[in-house]
């Protein structure tokens, strides 16, 4: 680390230098240049002394020119400059008369030489005081000069005088001239400075903001850890309590990992190390899982949510990292379902164009939620940039999601894009070109292979009874995923109405047993009166001992699965319940 400090610094002093050296060569060649030759011009004229005191100048400006240069003592080298012209010039004016004045013109050059270097307000002090002395000198050099000269006798005391007030006059305005560009360039420098320490400023508090934000959320699932885990520790829980409170566990470890996980990519996106790790993978399964975390929220919020991935998806396996790939859309999804109060959220993910080599699909995903101001638009891809609404300490969040969402997306060679109005939604899109892997043409992992083997469940149709979002979310996937028709009912009541409504195709009905307004228990006497012969299997989050058992068969049900389950367990059980063929073997009543 000391190291890179140490580096940077050496560059920057580097540049600065030759900033500095080419800017110090070209005032003092030029000035050194004029006054050698208008030593040349004067001598010329006849004018001697003034020719002999240009040279004195030039060689006192070389002086000057090297002090300033290789010994970096701005102050000292341009008041030796001034000195030697303080002393010289007055001198040569008063020798031989007026015209010996020209040099004064040089004075707005070195005048301006520690702004143009340095461009510093300490600076701004001294040169003022320069200015100052310029004026007087001006005004002295012109009451000591002889209004008179040998060298061009036919002028008039008149005419020699005019000479003297342009000389001075011009000379006043362009000192006046540099002094304003100066000052302005000063001012600009200054404002840009106030600007960059602002912009310092804001990103310090963002990121303080964003730290104590972290510090929340982690504190959060620390505190629920500490609790279930001292729930776990009391003697008086039962075993499916105790399954519950670690599902608990595991949301809150999952939760904070994401957290640390969030952070670990910041450094490294920092740090210019973020890399992709590029794999054979099906962008069908990729997108179908990424959004199963997320049904549950969307169920228990009652937003609409409608998922459509291009089917051609599922014959071919691209090059992608699919772990990125399904951050990115994970990021996404979270946010239009926070973002989200009602409506819907539309995931949408189409092939726009397949060569031989290459596939290129667009992922969008629209919500309908609160939607983001135009000029806010630009900020929220920023690391800890949350926008600020009447409302938004109850959304919580880091503000680190869509900086590091842009960062992947561009890596996988893409933009994100954002269209959005504030209480009307936002969609966030982009487009991937992937490349094709040729080696496996493969069908959608598992799906098939599993499929196979699941043939049974095909074409059954199953209502599915439960109170518990992420249970009836499970279920439903696992069996969809498997060709089974899924009918769903969050207790008794709505459940016996649905076996009213669908008992000519009912296979098999998946019963929890506690659910509020009707139980399981007080559900299936209805439900056997319309369909006798429907299977139904219990649900329950009890283990079962052998009097749950005895109760159970003498309500009729006909076999039970225990809460939380596997998908072989599921599986398992419904293969043994579900008749072989797909009759509708109900009987009416
Ligand atoms: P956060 O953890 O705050 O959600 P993000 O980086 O994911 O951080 O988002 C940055 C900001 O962008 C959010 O604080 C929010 O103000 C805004 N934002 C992101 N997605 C949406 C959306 N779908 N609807 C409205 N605002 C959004």
């Amino acid at each position: 680390m000391a190291t890179e400090i140490s580096i940077q610094n050496s560059k920057k002093r580097y540049t600065h230098g030759k900033q500095f050296k080419r800017v110090a060569y070209l005032v003092f060649g030029i000035l050194v240049a004029f006054t050698f030759f208008f030593g040349m011009l004067n001598y010329a004229q006849g004018l001697n002394y003034s020719g002999f005191f240009s040279f004195v100048l030039s060689f006192a400006y070389t002086i000057a020119g090297y002090i300033f240069i290789f010994k970096r003592k701005i102050l000292l080298a341009t008041l030796i400059t001034y000195l030697s012209l303080l002393c010289i010039l007055p001198v040569a004016i008063y020798l031989e008369g007026i015209m010996s004045g020209h040099h004064l013109y040089f004075f707005t050059m070195i005048f301006a030489i520690p702004f143009i270097i340095k461009r510093e307000k300490r600076y701004e002090k001294y040169t003022k005081a320069l200015y100052v002395l310029t004026f007087i000198f001006i005004i002295v050099s012109s009451v000591v000069s002889p209004m008179y000269t040998n060298v061009y006798p036919e002028l008039t005391q008149n005419a020699t005088h005019g000479k003297l007030m342009i000389n001075t006059v011009v000379c006043f305005f362009i000192i006046i001239f540099f002094s304003f560009i100066v000052l302005k360039r000063g001012e600009i420098f200054v404002k840009s400075i106030v600007k960059q320490k602002q912009r310092a400023e804001d990103e310090k508090s963002s990121r303080t903001r964003v730290l104590s934000n972290l510090g929340h959320e982690l504190r959060t699932q620390v505190n629920s850890i500490n609790g279930v885990t001292q729930l776990i520790l009391d003697e008086d829980t039962t075993p499916s309590e105790q399954k519950r409170y670690l599902s608990t566990l595991d949301y809150c470890n999952n939760n904070m990992l994401s957290l640390v996980n969030d952070m670990l990519d910041l450094h490294k996106i920092e740090e210019g190390k973020f890399e992709l790790f590029l794999e054979s993978k099906n962008l069908f399964d990729i997108v179908n899982n990424s959004t199963i975390a997320f049904e549950n929220l969307i169920y228990e919020k009652k937003l609409e949510f409608i998922s459509e991935i291009d089917p051609q998806l599922k014959h071919i396996n691209v090059r992608v990292d699919g772990v990125r790939l399904t951050q990115v859309l994970h990021n996404l999804l979270s946010n239009a379902v926070k973002y989200t109060k009602q409506g819907s959220i539309i995931f949408k993910t189409e092939v726009q164009q397949v060569s031989n080599d290459n596939i290129d699909v667009r992922f969008s995903i629209k919500d309908s939620g609160i939607g983001i101001a135009k000029e806010d638009i630009d900020r929220i891809f920023d690391s800890f940039q949350q926008i600020k609404t009447e409302d938004s300490p109850i959304y919580g969040g880091t503000g680190l999601g869509l900086a590091i969402t842009k960062t992947i997306v561009e890596k996988m060679n893409s933009t994100i894009h954002v269209n959005s109005a504030v209480n009307k939604g936002s969609e966030f899109y982009f487009t991937i070109s992937f490349d094709i892997d040729a080696n496996s043409f493969s069908n959608s992992s598992t799906v098939s292979s599993d499929a196979k083997e699941l043939k049974f469940l095909k074409g059954k149709h199953i209502l599915v009874v439960e109170d518990n979002p992420i249970s009836m979310l499970f279920t439903n996937k696992l069996l969809t995923k498997y060709g089974a028709t899924t009918y769903q009912a969050v207790n008794g009541l709505e459940a016996v109405e649905r076996v009213k409504q669908e008992h000519t195709k009912l296979d098999l009905v998946l019963l929890d047993l506690e659910m509020p307004k009707m139980t399981g228990f007080e559900a299936i006497t209805p439900i056997k009166d319309i369909a006798p012969n429907l299977t139904v299997v219990a649900f329950s989050a009890n283990v079962p001992d052998q009097q749950l058992l005895q109760k159970l068969k003498y309500f009729g049900f006909d076999e039970i699965l225990s809460k939380p389950f596997k998908k072989e367990e599921l599986i398992d059980t419904l293969n043994r319940c579900l008749p072989v063929t797909n009759t509708n073997d109900v009987v009416l009543k």
